[in-house]
């Protein structure tokens, strides 16, 4: 006898964060005609709801203070509702959290009421639902009842950047973030197999992207040779460019240097896992391809957890370099490698966009001094406090210590760059797009990108080379970029839009 249908199969939902998830964050919005909807979010909304129920949960901690009634907010949920209806978009929903979020209310806190109203009366399967948002507190709200918690950093959302937790996929577009979410339809499951298929494919001697907090890596078994010489191949790398050997533990960072100096000992201690790399007398075990025949090893340990994981699995060392063809752009989100290696690799491990967004800092050991080779994720004052001063290398001869990545071209957008202190001199051209640290109140105009809502260097550098890729995407005849305050994370953003302006 065949099994009776199950006619009340639960089913998946996605919910979303209202304001900075589908319309813009303009701070308290009180009235309809403050709505703006994000360009995407028409498109994705239907994509999504042909897999999904749709719940909209918003918290308008503004009403707790007094500053905008719950009459306004259900005028603004009204009116942004009928818009979405008129596009065929049903939100089954709409949730309101009219507390302040400090005080722990039950909306938000500790089981959110709204996500377990909803798994009741829709008969949902939480366990595949999703969480979109830009504020922990909101993306908390659904994990505490299984819901996979998906960060959405638009706009103002940017802001959150830092206090998003690390394992946590994040995004900068809602189309972004749907495209991961149909891509994996048991989000934990989903991403476990992704990495022991990588792990295999590592042992195997094959290539994998992966996610790293700086940027996508290309990696292979670092002590395997063929494995190693198949990066350079496919990334059209020039033999004589050393690449950075990623571990998990120190166990492998002794397997691959010969010697470990105090100064090391205590920048591991400060820094790792994270974006610094370490320039060390290299052992025997590390292929002399990897090190493009040089004496010493680059290593770091990555801070990002599929990284790690991805690392603890494969059991080996992993070489790897930037995702990307030699010389391009970086790549800082799965859809970037695809876009530039798709077939070169056996395995793409989607972790959403990279949070740093630039190279790790590059900082030798070996020689006299310690030396910057590459400015990176962490800032020089920073690695000073740990051992004293370090060198840049612009303070070397010119012939010490090459340190081939950082040839003078490189990075490039095809779309011709110039990086300025006064980009906006610029805006009279519709045909060249501009790119600031922050908006300007006197400017608006397609062609200027903020790459950060309030000049905050670390948001900005994070959003540096995806907003390059998608204004080269944007057939504009130039490109001129704000140069960043010259210090912190700046001069590494610096480093590489000299580089990408660098003529080839
Ligand atoms: P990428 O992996 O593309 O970020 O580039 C890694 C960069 O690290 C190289 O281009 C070099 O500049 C630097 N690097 C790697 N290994 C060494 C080494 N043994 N000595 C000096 N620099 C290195
Ligand atoms: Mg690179």
């Amino acid at each position: 006898m065949s099994e009776p249908l199950n006619i009340s199969e639960s089913r998946p939902a996605v919910f979303l964060d209202r304001d900075g998830t589908l319309i813009e964050d303009a701070g308290i919005i009180s009235s309809p005609d403050q709505i703006v909807l994000f360009n995407d979010t028409i498109e994705t909304l239907l994509s999504l709801q042909k897999q999904f129920l749709l719940f909209v949960i918003t918290n308008q901690g503004a009403a707790a203070s007094g500053l905008i009634s719950c009459k306004q907010i259900a005028e603004v949920n009204e009116a942004l509702s009928r818009e979405l209806n008129a596009e065929g978009i049903i939100i089954e929903e709409w949730y309101v959290c009219p507390h302040d979020r400090a005080d722990n209310c039950d909306c938000i806190k500790p089981n959110s009421y709204f996500v377990l109203e909803a798994a009741e009366k829709y008969n949902l399967d939480l366990q595949r639902s999703y969480m979109i948002g830009d504020h922990p507190h909101d993306v908390l709200t659904g994990e505490a009842e299984g819901v996979f918690g998906l960060y959405l950093l638009t706009g103002h959302g940017l802001r959150h950047i830092n206090e998003v937790p690390l394992d946590k996929p994040v995004f900068h577009t809602l189309a972004a973030a749907a495209e991961w979410i149909i891509q994996h339809p048991d989000p934990r499951k989903t991403l476990q197999e992704a990495i022991r298929d990588g792990a295999q494919a590592l042992k195997d001697g094959k290539l994998v992207a992966f996610p790293t907090e700086t940027v996508y890596g290309l990696g292979a078994d670092a002590l395997n040779e063929t494995a190693a010489a198949g990066i350079f191949i496919a990334k059209k790398r020039p033999l004589n460019d050393p690449l950075i050997v990623h571990v998990h533990n120190l166990e492998q960072l002794e397997q691959l240097t010969s010697s470990i100096p105090e100064s090391a000992v205590k920048l591991i201690d400060a820094f790792w896992p994270g974006p610094l790399t370490l320039v060390l007398p290299k052992s025997p075990a590390v292929p002399d391809i990897v090190t493009a025949g040089g004496s010493t090893v680059a290593v770091r340990m990555p801070q990002h957890p599929l990284a790690l994981e991805l690392l603890r699995q494969a059991g080996t060392p992993i070489a790897a370099p930037s995702a990307n063809v030699f010389g391009k752009t970086s790549p800082t989100t799965a859809k970037h490698v695809a876009e530039q290696l798709s077939g070169r690799y056996e395995v793409l491990i989607d972790g959403g966009a990279c949070r740093v967004g630039v190279e790790s800092t590059v900082l030798t050991l070996v020689g006299e001094k310690p030396v910057i080779l590459r400015p990176g994720g962490i800032t020089k004052e920073e690695i000073e406090q740990v051992i004293g001063s370090v060198a840049d290398r612009g303070e070397l001869s010119e012939n010490h210590m090459a340190s081939p990545g950082l040839l003078p071209s490189h990075y490039a957008p095809s779309t011709p760059l110039v990086v300025t202190d006064t980009p906006l001199k610029f805006c009279n051209d519709e045909h060249i797009a501009i790119i600031v640290l922050q908006p300007s109140e006197e400017i608006f105009r397609g062609s200027v990108f903020a790459l950060s809502p309030d000049g905050d260097l670390r948001s900005a550098a994070a959003m540096l080379y995806q907003t390059l890729r998608l204004v080269d995407g944007m057939h504009f005849t130039m490109i001129v970029a704000e140069r960043f305050p010259d210090k912190g994370i700046g001069v590494a953003a610096n480093d590489r839009m000299t580089r990408a302006a660098a003529k080839k």
